[in-house]
């Protein structure tokens, strides 16, 4: 590590340094209250069918799911830890700023407390590279179970390259199912399934975002079960 980048860590640790009250990442019990945060430029217009894959999928595990739109990174937050890259995926031959996702739990952090929320996941349309592993560049999604956060990025769901992409359904669809997907793992913890249909497999490109449906498998129901009984709601 070369002087600079510890230069660099330091600054970072101390400007995004996530918070340490252990109020802030409580044991969940469920059934608890779950926030969506947008965060950028993020179309809000699938709010109610993002409710009803939420309700369908994860029944009775909340009271409530709120909805807080219009969250901007503020100007002096946007430049801190940005990774400037080309964007592999999409064949693209300029290079994009990638955000860190830890920059994203720390304004979850900041509205879970400040709505009550219990679970937060952040829906932004920036590109994300993860903080835990910064050789992960351009994820879908992330989820942070210690902090119960999670992000989705839109940025890598729209293939610029297929014209029959731009058909705002399909789109939306691979939203729906990252959203449930880094919702499970905050329920179900961070294992993937092995059923390719279920929406819990992983992903590693849009066609393999296709190619799964959004439901769970009947093994990932059990989980849920398990859970609610151990909760016993
Ligand atoms: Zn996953
Ligand atoms: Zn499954």
């Amino acid at each position: 590590m070369s002087k600079f980048q510890i230069g660099k860590d330091i600054l970072n640790k101390h400007t995004l340094a996530l918070p340490i009250n252990k109020s802030k990442y409580r044991q969940i019990i469920f059934p608890c209250h779950l926030g969506i945060i947008f965060i950028g430029n993020v179309s809000t217009s699938m709010l109610n069918k993002l409710r009803f894959h939420l309700d369908q999928t994860f029944d009775s595990f909340f009271f409530d799911i709120q909805f807080i739109d219009d969250i901007s990174l503020h100007p002096d937050m946007f430049e801190l830890r940005v990774k400037e890259e080309y964007n592999l995926l999409n064949k693209s031959s300029e290079k994009v700023l990638l955000q860190p996702t830890n920059k994203f739990y720390e304004i979850i952090i900041d509205k879970k407390s400040e709505y009550n929320l219990d679970i937060g996941l952040g829906l932004t349309n920036l590109p994300i590279y993860s903080s835990n592993n910064e050789k992960l560049l351009f994820l879908f999604g992330e989820a942070h179970i210690k902090y119960m956060c999670a992000i989705v990025s839109t940025h890598n769901l729209i293939d610029l390259f297929n014209l029959e992409d731009f058909k705002l359904k399909k789109i939306e669809k691979r939203i729906y199912k990252e959203v449930v997907h880094e919702i499970g793992h905050l329920i179900l913890g961070c294992g993937h399934c092995f059923n390719n249909y279920c929406v819990m497999h992983f992903s590693k490109n849009i066609k393999e975002i296709d190619s799964k449906s959004i439901y769970l498998c009947e093994n990932c129901k059990l989980k849920l079960e398990k859970i609610r009984e151990k909760d016993n709601f």
